[in-house]
């Protein structure tokens, strides 16, 4: 049987890499002569085979090397933030990378919908698998966040001008939320980035009513680890490998203002039982701050408790489980 187990289980680092000898495999197949024994080809209905399991991710850590992740910490660290749902088989796909097998479509949908994840607070960079799929195949080059672009102006804050401000700033726009236009001024995007490419800083807008073209800054909510002085994932600016010079005032060129600040969503507790979650709420915060705005809502946030974080469970979860929200107009 053709299970995610025997594709995911590849020592093969899938990525550039696999795809480029990949292509020089199939190169030198033109190229050379092959014997009879090397022409024939073996016909497989696998269509059957391949029905179960219908739902799979497939995910790679990024961290630097020679950090590697142990199959068994990723599991801890996922297994519970997903919220354990029936069904779930974490597999081994090399290191740092794992596929993962669940029962149903919700499921899976679930945890694309609260994306990005991380191990450590390193990124888990998924993607959909089916187990057709070559390990090369699997790039692992997108990860799906909400990016704020903060400060507009209220007549670019709608689905219009925000789908196509957010595809500039992501290679992919999921949706836009346009519902902070009269108490933040600013846009929230859920992209795909390209975790190849440094965090996009800002965007440039050209308004014909503003005559003018104006600079907004953008933030990611629930960013994880990078580089404060490359602006990639994965590594710190005392591990990169192509270090920036810090400014006059002694910062580097990335910083922790990418950093959105908290949010409230109205999530249901770690997806524990299958429960759905609902959409996202902002919080007034560093936005607010940064526009000036005076903030028509004020969120009061109270913790009602405190669980331990387990080793290696991203404490986002636990606050947000955690958290009672009372919303006052002020
Ligand atoms: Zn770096």
């Amino acid at each position: 049987m053709a299970s995610a187990s025997e594709s995911g289980g590849s020592q093969q680092p899938p990525g550039k890499s696999s795809g480029q000898k990949s292509e020089t495999i199939e190169e030198m197949v033109g190229r050379l002569k092959l014997t009879a024994a090397e022409s024939r080809k073996i016909v497989i209905d696998d269509r059957e085979e391949s029905k179960a399991p219908s739902w799979a991710l497939a995910g790679r850590i990024l961290v630097p090397p020679p950090k590697v992740y142990h199959i068994n910490t990723i599991c801890a660290a996922l297994r519970p933030a997903w919220g354990n749902p029936k069904g779930l088989i974490f597999i081994d796909g090399g290191p740092n990378m794992f596929v993962a097998e669940l029962a149903s479509e919700r499921d899976k949908d679930r945890i694309w919908e609260r994306s990005p994840w991380t191990v450590n607070k390193h990124a888990v960079v998924l993607e959909d698998y089916q187990s057709c799929r070559r390990p090369s195949e699997l790039k692992f080059d997108r990860l799906l966040i909400w990016v704020r672009i903060l400060d507009l102006p209220r007549n670019m804050i709608n689905t219009n001008w925000g789908m196509k401000i957010a595809a500039d700033v992501g290679n992919e726009v999921v949706k836009v939320d346009t519902s902070n236009k009269y108490s933040g001024q600013y846009l929230r995007a859920r992209v795909f980035i390209d975790v190849n490419e440094p965090l996009r800083r800002w965007v440039a807008i050209d308004s014909t009513l503003r005559e003018a073209c104006d600079w907004y800054e953008l933030q990611y909510e629930d960013l994880p680890y990078f580089c404060f002085s490359c602006g990639l994932l994965g590594h710190s600016a005392t591990l990169c490998l192509n270090p920036a010079e810090r400014d006059e005032n002694d910062e580097w060129p990335y910083g922790s203002r990418l950093r959105a600040a908290d949010d409230i969503k109205f999530k249901a507790p770690p997806m524990a039982g299958g429960s759905s979650f609902t959409g996202y709420q902002h919080r007034g915060g560093m936005a607010n701050a940064q526009t000036g705005n005076r903030g028509s809502m004020r969120l009061v946030v109270r913790r009602i408790h405190r669980q331990p974080v387990a080793v290696g469970v991203d404490a986002r979860l636990v606050r947000e489980a955690d958290i009672l929200i009372r919303c006052t107009v002020s």
